[in-house]
């Protein structure tokens, strides 16, 4: 027996039963992990790349105050940023909150009264529903507010673009189409980069002034190439997710065209300042080498969403996406068919963490669902999703939003302890 199996039978009390279905699944999965690793590879060495042509050096991990003009160390890391997702000009920031506060920064940067935006993804992301004016009240200050029109196109049944019903969708007074990349907490697949670039031609060769945006959250080094260098005029994302790479404590990045990522630096200071202000408050080094850690990352997280689906789908469990299908998120949906189930696989997921491994989570009314909700995660940085984590709401098919795991083998012992907890159930 090897040491590490040993370990877990004698220390742990895995079944052994559980690892020898998870040695299964990796001997299966061993031709889609070598096509990760030569993703993974690659980007390693265009990240490397980004930081050599920027002649990093120690004195880009200082920081300055008052005003923040001329910080050397937040100047090259924008530059980072925007060399490395082939566009030309990225805002990177501690003080941007969020993966929503991004693309909220792009949206209302970008957007002027009068104008049309459509979202061609079907329903955007949970928190932009309040940004654009959607949901919430009038007088808040949404996008709705100041005359901004919205209109929406679902996907297709296979979950492709209706590239058709988004011609007919525009107008004279559309100044923006934007696309989730992510499937998000949707049982849907996600968009992969040729059909953004497919989408971008398309609405291009309809009228080339159009805008087009791509929310990246959870994108990032999931193929050789990001949206921008397939024709997204302008893409956003969060730090504590996978450019990240699990260092970054906080902060969102905007990427794209000179002329856009102005207008959406006048709207993250003022109109006339922009970019030129703004302390990093000494984060760079953790932003720059959680970017230079991110490939491995995401590959590690990728790889545990892999196993996950596929130890689950030999089980006979739905799952989605299907182990080996193309992938452009880090998310792993498992219906588990019984709350009890649920339950029992987030415990699992916690009691394998690293921080606040010897807590419970218990199913909860969470502020904004109709159901309640139980989440596990034991994360370095608070709500990180780079980091392992589970979590689901208490209703039929109990499904399981499975993410994660800063390196492979916590990702696995993630799921080992998942199903060991539930056992018998
Ligand atoms: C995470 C995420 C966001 C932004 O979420 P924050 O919690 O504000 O960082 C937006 N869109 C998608 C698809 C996401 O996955």
């Amino acid at each position: 027996m090897k040491t590490t199996e040993r370990y877990l039978i004698e220390e742990l009390n895995i079944d052994p039963e559980i690892l020898e279905r998870i040695s299964e699944a990796e001997e299966q999965l061993k031709g889609v992990f070598e096509a990760l690793d030569d993703k993974s590879e690659y980007n390693q060495y265009k990240v490397l790349a980004a930081l050599q042509k920027n002649r990093v050096s120690d004195m880009h991990f200082a920081w300055n105050t008052g005003y923040g003009y001329n910080d050397p160390g937040r100047e090259v890391t924008e530059q980072i940023f925007a060399d490395l997702f082939g566009c030309e000009e990225a805002i990177v920031r501690p003080i941007i909150v969020n993966g929503t506060h991004a693309l909220s920064l792009t949206l209302t940067g970008i957007l002027r009264p009068g104008d049309e935006m459509i979202y061609c993804t079907g329903k955007p992301y949970d928190t932009l529903e309040q940004v654009i004016g959607i949901k919430g009240q009038p007088g808040d200050g949404s996008l709705a507010d100041y005359g901004v029109t919205y209109k929406q196109v679902e996907l297709k049944e296979d979950g492709s673009i209706d590239l058709e019903a988004l011609r007919e969708a525009i107008t004279p007074n559309t100044k923006m189409v934007c696309m989730q990349r992510a499937a998000g907490y949707g049982w849907r697949r996600s968009l992969t980069i040729d059909e953004i670039g497919e989408c971008c031609r398309f609405v291009k060769s309809i009228d080339p002034s159009i805008v087009m945006m791509a929310d990246n959250c959870y994108g990032e080094f999931l193929d050789t190439k990001e949206p921008t260098e397939v024709g997204v005029d302008i893409m956003a994302g969060s730090l504590i997710k996978n450019p990240g790479g699990g260092l970054a404590l906080t902060g969102g990045y905007i990427a794209g065209r000179s002329d856009l990522i102005r207008l959406v630096s006048y709207r993250l200071t003022t109109v006339g300042i922009g970019k030129e202000c703004g302390l990093t408050f000494g984060q760079t080094r953790t932003m720059l080498q959680g970017l230079f850690m991110a490939p491995k990352v995401v590959n590690g997280a990728l790889k545990g969403a892999m196993l996950c689906a596929k130890v689950f789908e030999n089980m006979g469990y739905e799952v989605c996406p299907g182990p080996e299908e193309e992938r452009s998120d880090i998310i792993q949906c498992v219906k588990l068919g019984t709350a009890e189930k649920l339950i029992a696989f987030c415990q699992g997921i916690q009691s394998a963490a690293p921080v606040d491994s010897f807590v419970t989570p218990l199913p909860w009314d969470m502020p904004g669902y109709d159901d309640q909700v139980i989440m596990a995660a034991g994360a370095f940085v608070q709500g990180s999703s780079i980091e392992l984590s589970a979590d689901g709401p208490l209703r039929e098919p109990y499904i399981v939003y499975f993410q994660g795991g800063l390196t492979y083998e916590y990702s696995k012992i993630g799921v080992i302890k998942g199903l060991q907890a539930m056992k018998g159930l």
